[in-house]
């Protein structure tokens, strides 16, 4: 049997299929490249976000980047994160 791609938490490292949570570097100013990170849920983004004190990180200013690097997400596929594991 094929095993179905799974998405890999950023904070707790379960595998689960449907994201819709997940970290975009894009609404930071600190990131110059971009790193979008998916989590299994609100626990674990609310989690991710204390330990890396997100709330002091400066918010990017409009225009955001352009380029495909950049592209607005409007969903996430396992596949995108293959080559991190
Ligand atoms: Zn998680």
């Amino acid at each position: 049997m094929e095993e179905q791609l799974k998405f890999t938490c950023g904070q707790c490292q379960t595998k689960f299929l449907d994201c819709i949570y997940w970290f975009d570097s894009l609404y930071y100013a600190k990131f110059d490249h971009r790193k979008i990170i998916p989590f299994c849920g609100p626990k674990c983004v609310d989690t991710w976000h204390k330990e890396n004190n997100v709330r002091d990180w400066e918010l990017r200013k409009q225009p955001y980047p352009k380029g495909e690097e950049w592209d607005r997400v409007m969903f996430l596929h396992p596949h995108m994160f293959q080559s991190n594991d």
